[in-house]
Order: C-alpha cells, then structure tokens, then sequence
C-alpha cells in the first residue's frame, strides 16, 4: 500500500517536472527564437527597404527619361546604360535596366557584358505590367540566369514623358545572400510566398518546397508564372500540429520543431523559424534525471530512516521488556529476600530465645546437677563433718577432765587439736559453700591444680571408702589456665567420679592425674582402671542424657555439661581407652594470658 503510494508519488512528481520544465524550456526557446524571427524579419525589410525607393527616384533623372524618347539617339541611351552602371556599382544592387513601352531592354547597368540585358524582352514579367499601370511593381522568381539558382527579386517603376508612361526602370536584387546569415545550430529559417513555397532557407535542400501540399490549380498558375520554373515544388514530408505550434519531419527519425512565424506584408511572405526541441527533449531528460535520483536518495533516506526508527522502537521494546522482566525479577527477588529476612530475623529471635532459655536450663541443670553430686557426697560428707565434731567432742570432754584434773598441759594439746579439727571442717564447709555457688560464666584466670585439689578434697570421702589410691603428677609451679573456680572444680568431680563408678567392681582401683604443660595449653588426664568405654559409645557419652548407669544413680549430664563448660573455656575434652586398660579422659585447657605474662 505505501509502497504503491510511494510510487503513484514519484510518477506525479516525475510527471510534473518533465511537464514544467518542458513548459518552461518551451517558453524559453519560443521567447529567444521570437527575438531571432524579428531579426530576420527586420533584416529582409532592410535589404528590401534600401532598394524599394531607389526607382521612383531614378525615373526622374532626365537622362533615362530622355533614352526612352522615341527618337532617343545611341549616345543617349549608352548614356544611360554608363549611368545605370555607375548607380548600380554605388547602390549595390545585382542589375539596373530601363525597359520600353513594349517591354525591351534598351538600356542595362551589365550592357558591356555578355549577359546584358540589351535588347531583351521582359514584357511579360508581373512587375513590368504593374509600372506600366503606374504602380510600383516588385516580384521575385528564380533567377535561372544565376548560379545556383539565386532569387531575383525586382522593383519596377514607370517612366513618364510627359504624364504619360513610356517604360520602366527595373532593380534587380539577389536577396538569397541574405539567406546564409540565418544558419543556426539549432534551428531552421524558412521564407514562403503566398503559396507556401519556400524560396529562401537555411536549408539548401527545402528550397522550392512547398510547406503542404499545392492543390493542382495552384500548381499550374504557379507553373505558368515561371516563378520557380518548371520545379516540381514537392510537398515537404511533415506534418503541422498547428494548435500546439508544432512541426514534425518525417524522415529516417522523427523529429519535431517549435513552429514560430510572421508575415511580412509588404512583400507578401512569411517568415518561419522552425526551432528543434531536442535541446528542450535534453534538458527535460536532465532534469528527469536530476529528479529521478533526488527521488530515489529521498526515498532511500526516508526508508533508511523508517527502518532505522524501526529498528530503534524495536530495540526500545526489547529494552523495555528485558527491563520489565528484570524489575519483576528485582521485586520477586526483593520480595523473596524480604520474606527470607523475616524468616531469618523470626528464626534468630527464636534462637536467641531458645539459647537464653538453653542457657538458663544449663544453668539450672549445672546446678541440679551440682545438687546431685553434693546429694550423692552428702553421706561421706555426714561422715567427714561428723568424724572431726565426734573427735571435737572427745577432746573437749578430755580436756575438761584434765582442766579438772588442773593437768593444763594435755588441755593446750586437746584444745590445739579441737582447733585444727575445726580449720579442716570450716575447709570443707567452705568447699562446700563454694561448689554449690551460682558462679557467673564469665572466663577468668583460675589455677589447675586448685581446682583439682578441691574437687579431690570434695570426693574425698568417696575415694577413701571405695578404696581407691590417687597418684598425681603435677608440675611444681601453679598453672592458670582460662576458666572459672566452680566450673573447673565442677568438671573435675563429674569426670573423677564417674572414675570411682567405672572402677566400683575392678580389683585394683588406682586412680592417675597428670597435668601436662604445652605452654599454649595445658592437659590434664585423668586415667583409671575400670572396664574403660564402650567401643560403640565412644562418642555418644557426651551426649546428654548418656548414661549405662542404673536409673537413679545417673542421669548422663555430667560429661555432657562438662563438655559445654569446656568449649566456653576454648578448651576440648575427649575420651579413649587407654592401653594399658581403663578409660582415660583428656582435658585440654587454654593457658590463661594473664599467668603467661605473669610468668615471663
Ligand atoms: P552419669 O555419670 O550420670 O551416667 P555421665 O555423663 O557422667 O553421666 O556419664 C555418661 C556415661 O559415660 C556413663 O554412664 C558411663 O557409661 C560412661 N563413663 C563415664 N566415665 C567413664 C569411665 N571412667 N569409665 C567407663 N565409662 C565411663
């Protein structure tokens, strides 16, 4: 459809240009060939004009008046004969003669030629017949004499004697010179008489042409005129579009001429120029040219344009698109992690809960716990407190016997002792105090060897009634480690006691504690001679709830809570069973900052 447009668009425009520029070139060569056809014009009515008065002047001079008197001497007429010679020479004319009454030459300006005119009859020529009825006669007609075949064009006046017509004085003028000024690259000019027969052109080969067809009456009175001789006078082969001021040869290609014409009335003639429009065909044809290629680039460029705003709305949707599908997968991806922030921020909140409340359960539990084992030492605890208050109580009533006895040596050394039985119970009592103490979890630097003496102070009882032998190598020097009292102490009687149970049925009950110092860290392990760990459980006995013991005796939290004590420390415990039989457990604890830099 646009395409169909576009072409229906050019054709118009193509059309109009080849209209209008034909138009306007046609206006061009019609305005510029006018001038041309006036200059011819004006140029036949001079070269006609400087003669046509010259025998009316002539007829007055006495001396061709006198040559036509009848009785008119030789001397007379050679006379006029040298002064025709002599005007003619001067004018410029071709001949000059003076006829008689009858139409004989008797005096000519060629009379010392061969081709003089003397003696010759011209009565019949039109242009005598018309000076001797008093007219100025003038004609043409084809001068056969001449070479090649010149026109001959006359003026006639008569001579009076008296008032009364005696002859003529004839000018004879070859105006076909006139003709060769006319030759134009691009047109032809053609002069017609009345009949339409070309006698002057600047076209050798259309002279004695006619311009349409003579009809045969035409021909004859022509014919018998001897204007043109006995020339046949053929029609030219064209044809006249005379509404569009056209003229068409036909020849070996067709050709077609603006028509341009006037008449000249005096003479009788028409002047045609005939003015080739294959300068006008040429120009139309640049400019088609000219119009088809600025048709085509602004077609090209428009379509460039088209396709390339195509290309770009294209483009700007396929951006667009891209960009919607990426601002969807921005808001479902922001949505997502929205919603995945949520859920993380609910899950921390919900850990964090879960871990206070993990921490306040540990707390609880390390306390039950704690609860338990000092429920579980209460007993030899009865018994440790007891012995000493039994044994205070003994003293006391010796050294009131001896006091009464006023025996005060024994009473010192009773009382000494009853003081000493009371440092070791406040000892105990305060291990006591200090074991079942809500200690904070903060990390602090706590002495190894304290820690395990307490805790071995706190079992004593149990170690002694079961009957097992302790055997401790220590370094000398004190060792803190990171750690809390409690907590250290807390570890130290869970993993010693769950010694003195494995060891319940072994023969040999022999405990071992070393403490190894790897400057870094420390280890302590604690090896005994019970039946060692289950293969298969190696690694759950940390677990909470582990426990092979029989319901009521334990409730598998101490190793599991040691354990968490240990990592808050930064330290690790594990468990294995060692090569010489019996299970062994390594604590290994973090030199404390503190006691390194104090021991440097
Ligand atoms: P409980 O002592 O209440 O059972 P623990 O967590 O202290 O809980 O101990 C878990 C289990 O580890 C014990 O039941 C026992 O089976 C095993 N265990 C701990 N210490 C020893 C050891 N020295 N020798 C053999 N087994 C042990």
């Amino acid at each position: 459809m646009l395409v169909g447009l576009v072409l229906a668009l050019s054709g118009l425009i193509l059309w109009q240009t080849a209209y209008w520029v034909r138009q306007f070139a046609t206006a061009d060569m019609r305005e510029r060939k006018a001038h041309t056809l006036n200059l011819v014009i004006e140029n036949l009515h001079g070269a006609l004009a400087k003669f046509q008065y010259q025998p009316s002047l002539l007829a007055k001079r006495a001396t061709f008046r006198n040559a036509l008197d009848y009785y008119a001497t030789t001397t007379l007429i050679d006379a006029a004969s040298r002064e025709l010679e002599k005007i003619n020479f001067l004018s410029g004319a071709l001949d000059m003669f003076i006829m008689n009454g009858a139409g004989i030459v008797i005096a000519s300006s060629n009379w010392a030629t061969e081709q003089s005119y003397r003696g010759q009859n011209f009565g019949k020529a039109p242009y005598f017949r018309a000076a001797l009825q008093g007219r100025l006669g003038r004609h043409f007609a084809v001068d056969d004499a001449s070479e090649p075949h010149a026109i001959g064009y006359f003026f006639a006046y008569p001579v009076r004697r008296d008032g009364t017509i005696v002859g003529a004085i004839v000018i004879k003028l070859h105006i076909e010179r006139l003709a060769a000024r006319w030759l134009a690259p691009d047109h032809e000019t053609l002069v017609v008489d009345q009949d339409g027969i070309i006698f002057m052109s600047s076209r050798a080969d259309w002279r004695f042409r006619s311009l349409k067809k003579l009809p045969p009456n035409a021909q004859k009175r022509i014919r018998q005129s001897k204007k043109y001789g006995d020339r046949s006078l053929a029609s030219l082969p064209v044809s006249w579009n005379d509404a569009r001021d056209q003229v068409t040869f036909h020849g070996e290609k067709d050709t077609t001429s603006l028509l341009l014409q006037k008449d000249i009335l005096s003479a009788g003639w028409r002047v045609l120029i005939l003015a080739r429009l294959d300068d006008i065909d040429q120009r139309q044809t640049i400019a088609l040219a000219v119009a088809s290629f600025m048709l085509v680039s602004l077609i090209l460029l428009a379509a460039f344009a088209h396709q390339r705003r195509l290309r770009l709305r294209e483009r700007m949707l396929l951006q667009a698109a891209a960009q919607s599908v990426l601002e969807s997968d921005v808001a479902e991806r922001t949505r997502d992690l929205t919603e995945a922030n949520a859920h993380l921020r609910q899950e921390i909140s919900d850990r964090r809960r879960a871990e206070t409340e993990l921490k306040k359960t540990q707390d609880e539990l390390v306390q039950a716990t704690k609860m338990a084992a000092l429920g579980q030492m209460s007993a030899g605890l009865s018994h440790e407190l007891n012995q000493p208050l039994a044994a205070i109580r003994s003293y006391s009533d010796n050294a009131r016997a001896f006091l009464e006895r006023a025996n005060l040596d024994p009473v010192r050394t009773n009382l000494a002792s009853i003081s000493e039985l009371t440092d070791r119970m406040a000892r105990i009592i305060r291990n006591l105090r200090v074991y079942a103490r809500n200690e904070p979890m903060d990390i602090r630097p706590t002495s190894v060897g304290r820690a395990l003496d307490e805790a071995l102070a706190l079992l004593a009882e149990r170690l002694k009634s079961s009957g097992t032998s302790i055997h401790k190598d220590m370094p000398d020097d004190d060792i803190m480690v990171d750690g809390g009292e409690v907590r250290l102490q807390q570890i130290f009687v869970n993993v010693i006691s769950n010694a003195i149970d494995a060891m319940k049925e072994a023969p040999e009950k022999r405990l071992e504690i070393s403490v190894e110092d790897h400057d870094e860290h420390i280890t302590v392990l604690i090896h005994d001679t019970g039946p060692g760990l289950p293969h298969t459980k190696m690694n759950d006995i940390f677990d909470p709830f582990f426990s092979t013991k029989e319901v009521g005796e334990g409730m598998g939290l101490g190793l599991s809570i040691s354990y968490g004590i240990i990592k808050q420390f930064g330290g690790s415990i594990v468990a294995r069973n060692h090569a010489d039989g019996g299970a062994e457990f390594c604590v290994t604890l973090k030199r404390s900052l503190g006691n390194r830099k104090a021991a440097e």
